[in-house]
């Protein structure tokens, strides 16, 4: 039998994903908060998990490197989806992307009077389309981390990037000005996985799917 190897990231998306894993009978038998490994094993010899970052999900299971994997639709988006098979949306990780200035800093008023705004973000492509479809001229700015500071320090006037409670904003002095769609994760699959291990992927996509319909 053939190895089946999950990517997942650390955090929210390994976390929520664990109860769908134990309805497909996967149990992950080391816990990656507390081991430097990035393969871990579960209790199935044929079935393994890969630990990459977030936004690295999608180009894993693009390329082969994973057989399938769990990527927020904000990483899908920022990479394209490319060679993916997309039969599930796992409704878990759930936040949404917005847009975020200053308490002080006159959002409407820039907008209305086409202001060209600085905008800091991890997230071009989905800001780019969001501003472009308002009719905002904006530079853009690549970050890979840490956008709450950009305002702050005066780097861009907004930053676009993941919000959940709202919790970090707050701390920051930062206010959410637009919300630009909701997100959640989604179980994506190597098309040619798919064919050529088509049974033991099908049987997890099945048992993703009657784990989440339960919810
Ligand atoms: P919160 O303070 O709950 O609004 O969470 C915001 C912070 O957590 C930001 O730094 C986000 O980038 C990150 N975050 C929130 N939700 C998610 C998610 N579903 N996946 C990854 N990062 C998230």
């Amino acid at each position: 039998m053939s190895m089946i190897t999950l990517a997942l990231s650390k955090g929210r998306i390994f976390d929520e994903t664990v109860p769908l894993l134990a309805a497909a009978g996967i149990v992950v038998t080391e816990d990656p908060e507390k081991s430097r490994k990035l393969i871990l094993s579960t209790n199935q010899p044929h079935v393994r998990v890969v630990l990459v970052r977030a936004t690295d999900v999608p180009t894993y299971v693009q390329y082969g490197g994973a057989d399938l994997g769990v990527a927020g639709k904000d990483s899908l988006i920022e990479h394209g989806g490319q060679g993916l098979f997309r039969p599930l949306d796992l409704q878990i990780a759930k936040c949404r992307v917005s847009v975020a200035v200053r308490s002080d800093f006159d959002y409407r008023g820039a907008v209305t009077q086409g202001s060209r705004l600085k905008v800091a973000t991890k997230y071009t492509s989905i800001a780019r389309d969001f501003f472009s479809a308002k009719g905002v001229h904006v530079d853009m700015i690549k970050l890979y981390g840490s956008m709450e500071l950009a305002p702050l320090t005066g780097l861009a006037d907004a930053i676009v990037d993941l919000v959940s409670t709202g919790n970090t904003l707050k701390a920051n002095h930062l206010v959410e000005v637009e919300q630009i769609m909701d997100i959640s994760s989604h179980l994506v699959v190597n098309q040619a996985a798919l064919k050529l291990k088509q049974a033991p992927l099908k049987r997890i996509i099945d048992a993703f799917a009657g784990a989440i319909g339960e919810k």
